[in-house]
């Protein structure tokens, strides 16, 4: 019997947990020709999240839970959630069920079709903001550009991975993740399914303007060096320019004597060289950042415990 995993990290979720749950079970149990794991990752919840897992976990034999020591994010728990699964394919779904579970089985029906990694792209957006949706559309604008891979925009982390594609993204273990770009960087057969993005059930988004600003900066340093690129070509461009300038405020200055004006100029030149300067260490440190943070080697995450029913296995 083939095996499948959903997992699910979890921050904070208690006011869907029961929803969720309900809604698996009725997905689980109409699919009964497969074995099934229900695999949570606690986060670091500090609200009732962990204790309405662990009675999941005591009622379920097909349920199981990863606890973190803390909050890592939820890039650092999907990393967790692929060290710890078991089964020969898992669907990665978001706990607040935007992610709708009855896509599942038509993923399924294309993951024994053979495809190795079924994405849900989507329809609509749910109830996400204009001005989040536009600076959504301009990111993955700038993504492409910079980037060789095809990082698909409206596609989310609502998947279907083969073992394969799963065992890769085990093998990457860099601390800046940024899963959605790794995802496309795996390659592997791909297949793209359409839902529509459900609103969340309850409960608040865990993303802020500022979260989302950082994750996007995240994407395209750890995908692509072309800010690195823009610099030095700017820095020559100017260069050249600053060159011609030089050589024609000598040769005026030869030809006709020297001119006292020019104040102003000379003020525009300075501030927008500072700037350009100041711009371009800025590009380099937030590459050497990333350097000094992945030299580190720390782990991405740390674990508190591993329980599965019966606590047969369970390791603390
Ligand atoms: N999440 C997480 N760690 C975090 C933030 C979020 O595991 O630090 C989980 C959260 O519980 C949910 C999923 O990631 O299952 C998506 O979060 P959310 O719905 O807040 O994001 P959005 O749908 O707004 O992008
Ligand atoms: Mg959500």
């Amino acid at each position: 019997m083939k095996r499948v995993s959903l997992i699910i990290p979890v921050y904070n979720e208690e006011a869907v947990l029961p929803a969720l749950y309900a809604r698996l079970c009725r997905l689980m149990d109409s699919m009964p020709l497969y074995e099934w794991e229900l695999l949570f990752v606690n986060d670091g919840s500090i609200d009732a999240s962990a204790r309405l897992i662990a009675d999941f976990v005591a009622r379920d034999r097909r349920v199981a839970v990863v606890e973190l020591s803390r909050n890592f994010g939820k890039e650092a728990a999907m990393l967790a959630g692929f060290d710890y699964v078991t089964g020969d394919c898992a669907v990665i779904m978001d706990a607040d069920l935007q992610h709708p579970p009855e896509m599942v089985p038509e993923m399924l029906k294309y993951w024994e079709e053979g495809y190795d990694d079924v994405y849900a792209r989507r329809r609509t957006r749910g109830d996400e903001s204009k001005l989040r949706k536009a600076f959504s559309r301009l990111f993955y604008k700038i993504l492409q550009k910079a980037t060789c891979i095809d990082v698909l925009p409206d596609v989310g982390d609502f998947r279907l991975l083969d073992r394969k594609c799963i065992d890769t993204l085990r093998t990457l273990r860099e601390q800046c993740r940024y899963t959605k770009g790794l995802y496309a960087w795996i390659g592997y057969r791909k297949k793209e399914v359409e839902c529509d993005q459900q609103e969340r059930v309850a409960g608040k988004s865990k993303w802020n303007f500022f979260s989302l600003f950082n994750l996007a900066i995240e994407g395209i340093t750890s995908f692509s060096v072309s800010p690195l690129r823009i610099s030095s070509i700017l820095g020559i461009c100017i260069s050249l320019t600053a060159f011609i300038y030089m050589v024609i405020i000598i040769a005026k200055t030869l030809l006709w004597g020297e001119a006292v004006a020019g104040y102003p100029s000379l003020m525009c030149i300075i501030l927008f060289l500072g700037g350009l300067q100041l711009l371009s260490l800025g590009v380099i440190g937030e590459y050497l950042g990333r350097i000094f943070n992945e030299t580190k080697h720390r782990p991405t995450y740390i674990v508190r415990s591993y329980k599965k029913h019966d606590a047969d296995d369970g390791q603390e």
